[in-house]
């Protein structure tokens, strides 16, 4: 079964469109979690941004970093959410590779909020974790 950003670029669902180039597709996210809220998603499917090819990737973010822009210019937006979410564990509720752009207003919406607590890390090895990472990467 595809997924419901598959039907909607194939136009067999609507959506409000915010921008549309051969490979990306901006559209409002139906659950406005703040006024403005757009997803930036590639017209190609791909399950998340780790499996997306980074021409395409590229062109996702440049979209998302254009909407913010206009978002912060006339929205009167304070400040912007850029992410996308990577899996299940992480947030992703439709399994087709999308970008978040949430205008901020006030800084303390209800209907979303970031929280990063940080941990004790006495008992990691941060340098050894380190170059786990950095050896890992390709
Ligand atoms: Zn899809």
């Amino acid at each position: 079964m595809e997924d419901v950003f598959c039907r909607i670029i194939k136009g067999e669902i609507p959506s409000s469109k915010v921008y549309e180039d051969d490979d990306v597709l901006a559209i409002l996210d139906i659950s406005q979690t703040t006024r403005g809220h757009t997803l930036v998603l590639p017209k190609r499917h791909y399950e998340h941004f780790l499996d997306c090819p980074q021409e395409i990737a590229h062109k996702v973010f440049d979209v998302a970093q254009r909407i913010g822009q206009a978002e912060v210019s006339i929205l009167g937006a304070k400040g912007v959410n850029i992410l996308t979410n990577v899996g299940e564990a992480a947030g992703q509720s439709v399994p087709h590779f999308h970008v978040h752009v949430i205008p901020r207003y006030t800084g303390g919406e209800g209907g979303f909020q970031i929280t990063m607590k940080g941990q004790d890390t006495s008992g990691m090895d941060l340098p050894r974790l380190a170059m786990e990472i950095k050896s890992a990467i390709k």
